[in-house]
């Protein structure tokens, strides 16, 4: 879809921008052109409209007007004062003189991107830093306005930061007796924000010979029988699936993921090119030390363990030092290290790039198919990782239960993607076709992959998720406004969004 060609416009090299003043665009203008562009037909979507809601998910008070009436017909350079002109009214210190070196596709996107975001003005919006994303999009995207689903639409909503504000401003504060309640999750063993005294004899008893438990068990499903060889899933294959999986993500799992302007979907990240095996992973003291803190982390909630961090009244952010040291005790023992090198091999990782690691070997007791749902619920985690805003990773450190934000939100909203994902593949053929086909049998998923994994940390989640529902958590993970969750700043429920 391209706009008609023209002749070039008589353009001075060292032309500047007030230049643009003189010339104003003129709706009444845009009939007489003597070649329609073969832009979109004709599309309004009103307030509150099917259509538009489709932007914001069901129950939104949110929608956007997007009409491109005015639009149709412009020449090359029409489109080219249509954009320069309202980025001077919307942000009047923006150089938009870029518009000019833009190829045909781009400032059609462009023109059609600015128009939705001339035409729903929000609060809070910046729009010199909105329309710059704009013009990286409209160069990168591969979208059209008129697309299905108003995919061109959501994209260009989501790139300019409008999604992201008008989200944003729909989210009510939390009352101040949510945020207390959140912080008694957070920080289990702090009374009035005050942590308890650690007691470290209590919190180092048992504690090793657990995890050396817990690693036995772990390593135990990966043992093949004598003579047998575990099956495999070959590495292509799971690229493939990536690449399903983030389109799918897109579009499919409500409008906060398409709504970070600085997320996955608009930096050009290719899930499908980041997966690689952890069989190949690089081994290093910190990778050893960071999965024995992970899992220290999750046998010190477990109620079967006796909840040792909490009895020990170990807070995360004082005694974060207490367990390093701890974990590095453990790990000069070469049997436990081995071990513990061994299972890194075997798990899903995520690396701060963006690169994801994957098991590719299917344990014993997995057939294909569970198997198959299996790497995608693993991808889905891995991914939701890298969906996931720097501010709000950044509170793990300073809460005393951090592996509630380092994995307990990461795995509920990984299993909300799930459990959508794994519906609508039973009820769409042509997307069961795209994941599963292969494999020539069906089965749908098991209860364990369907719900939150992570022990105690996953429950917590939960919790905060029942207090504050699915947008609050969307809002912070995705889009980093952790005030949405409780978290925007010693006891206070403000939004920490940058
Ligand atoms: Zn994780």
């Amino acid at each position: 879809m391209t706009l008609p060609p023209k002749k070039e416009k008589q353009q001075d090299p060292g032309r500047t921008k007030p230049m643009s003043r003189t010339r104003r665009f003129s709706t009444s203008d845009a009939g007489s052109r003597q070649r329609p562009a073969t832009g979109p037909a004709q599309l309004l979507i009103k307030p509150g409209s099917q259509e538009s809601r489709l932007l914001f998910g069901p129950g939104s008070k949110n929608s956007l007007i997007i009409d491109y009436r005015a639009l149709l017909g412009l020449s090359k350079e029409d489109s080219q004062n249509y954009v320069e002109d309202t980025a001077e009214r919307l942000a009047p210190d923006l150089d938009a003189s870029e518009v000019m070196r833009l190829d045909e596709d781009a400032l059609l996107r462009m023109t059609y991107g600015m128009s939705i975001l001339d035409a729903n003005p929000v609060d809070g919006l910046d729009y010199d830093k909105g329309i710059k994303a704009l013009f990286r999009w409209a160069r990168q995207s591969k979208s059209f306005p008129g697309a299905i689903e108003l995919r061109f639409e959501r994209e260009a909503a989501g790139a300019s930061g409008l999604s992201k504000s008008l989200l944003l401003n729909d989210l009510p504060p939390l009352p101040d007796v949510t945020v207390t309640e959140l912080g008694k999750i957070y920080n289990p063993t702090r009374v009035l924000q005050v942590p308890r005294p650690l007691d470290f004899r209590m919190l180092e008893s048992g504690l090793f010979s657990a995890i050396r438990q817990f690693l036995d068990l772990q390593l135990a499903r990966f043992e093949a029988g004598p003579g047998q060889q575990l099956d495999r899933e070959p590495i292509e294959r799971l690229r493939e699936l990536a690449g399903h999986l983030q389109e799918y993500v897109k579009f499919s799992c409500g409008p906060y993921i398409l709504a970070n302007p600085d997320g996955p979907y608009f930096t050009g990240y290719d899930l499908s090119k980041r997966v690689e095996s952890s069989e190949s992973v690089q081994l290093n003291d910190e990778l050893l030390l960071s999965y024995a803190m992970n899992v220290a982390s999750y046998l010190g909630y477990a109620p079967e363990f006796g909840q040792r961090f909490v009895t020990a009244g170990f807070d995360g952010v004082r005694d974060a030092n207490v367990l390093r040291s701890l974990m590095k005790e453990l790990l000069t023992d070469t049997r436990t290290s081995e071990k513990v090198a061994r299972l890194t091999r075997l798990s899903g990782l995520h690396f701060g790039g963006g690169t994801v690691r994957l098991n590719p070997l299917i344990p014993r007791n997995q057939d294909r198919i569970e198997a198959r749902w299996n790497h995608l619920r693993t991808m889905i985690h891995e991914f939701v990782h890298v969906l996931t805003h720097p501010n709000f990773a950044a509170k793990a450190d300073q809460i005393g239960q951090g592996q509630i934000i380092r994995e307990g939100f990461v795995d509920l909203f990984a299993a909300v993607i799930f459990r959508q994902l794994s519906g609508d593949i039973q009820a769409h053929p042509e997307l069961a076709g795209r994941f599963l086909a292969d494999l020539g049998t069906f089965k749908p998923p098991t209860g364990d992959q369907m719900t939150t994994r992570y022990g105690d940390s996953g429950k917590k989640a939960e919790s905060v998720l029942e207090l504050v529902g699915l947008p609050n958590v969307s809002a912070a993970l995705v889009l980093g406004n952790t005030g949405s969750i409780g978290l925007g700043g010693p006891g206070t429920g403000k939004g920490g969004d940058t």
